[in-house]
């Protein structure tokens, strides 16, 4: 894809992973569910060229970390860009899915500048969830003991984040309010930099938010994070000044590229670009 969709300013082609999160804690809480079949998606999405290894798919994913796609009890969406929301059928009947109420009254009569990113029927196409029971979240709530869901839009309009607190700290499910570190770099001329955002206003403050609430961050597009090791851990240091531990438990997979893509070499995920 292109990179100024993550970061402003950047240029040129590159991939991405599309990361899910799994949170255990006294719900085991999944945070997004990534996008639909490659084939699909390359007919809906044709600037984009997704791919994904077999055990990059969801329910392989979730059994590599040692979970069923049964043992979910909540699945919550940060928000409904395509690549977020596929995949609902894996999951029970009472799985429960959290999505914030602003996104989901969006999500379903968009503008047409948005259209495509949530699959809008005004396209004649059906988004993924549509058929599924949601249900809406308004503000911050807390899900269960320790994790809390709250709004952090700008690059959708209802984006939604979770602070999951232990006893080392908060950490911060970003989804694509923080899509990869370099949108938290340390550069003081531009302490934060956005990326594709519906409201780059709403953006700076949710960042700022994002940044003040958690001592650890998880972004939704970051390779350092699918290259953590087994146990989830990665080298935070080189992100923060803060002495990062062991992040929740994370779960990846994989992804999509794009148009003209080169796809090169990682077998992850990706979310390839153009030229
Ligand atoms: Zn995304």
């Amino acid at each position: 894809m292109e990179a100024d969709i993550l970061v402003t300013g950047e240029s040129g082609t590159i991939e991405a992973p599309s990361i899910v999160y799994l949170i255990d804690a006294d719900e085991m809480i999944l945070v997004d569910t990534s996008f639909g079949n490659p084939e699909s998606m390359a007919e809906r999405h044709p600037e984009f060229r997704c791919h994904r290894t077999t055990d990059q798919q969801l329910e392989a994913a979730i059994q590599s970390e040692g979970y069923a796609c049964s043992d979910i009890d909540s699945v919550v969406f940060t928000h409904f860009d395509w690549d977020h929301c596929y995949n609902l059928s894996l999951f029970d009947e009472d799985t429960k899915f959290y999505i914030q109420r602003q996104e989901l009254a969006y999500a379903i009569s968009p503008y047409p500048i948005h259209a495509a990113r949530y699959e809008a029927k005004s396209l004649g196409l059906t988004p993924p969830w549509l058929s599924y029971d949601l249900v809406p979240l308004d503000g911050e709530t807390q899900l269960c003991d320790g994790v809390v869901a709250f709004p952090t839009p700008g690059h959708t309009v209802g984006h939604q984040s979770l602070a999951v607190t232990s006893p080392t700290g908060t950490t911060i499910v970003a989804g694509d309010a923080i899509p990869t570190f370099q949108n938290i770099s340390d550069d003081t001329d531009t302490p934060q930099r956005c990326g594709l955002a519906m409201n780059e206003i709403k953006w700076w403050e949710s960042a700022d938010e994002i940044l003040t609430r958690g001592s650890k961050i998880l972004p939704g597009h970051e390779w350092d994070i699918v290259e953590a090791d087994a146990a989830g851990r990665f080298d935070w240091t080189r992100h923060s000044n803060t002495v990062w531990t062991t992040p929740p438990h994370l779960a990846r997979f994989a992804v999509l590229p794009t148009r003209n893509g080169v796809i090169n070499g990682c077998g992850l995920l990706i979310f390839l670009t153009n030229n």
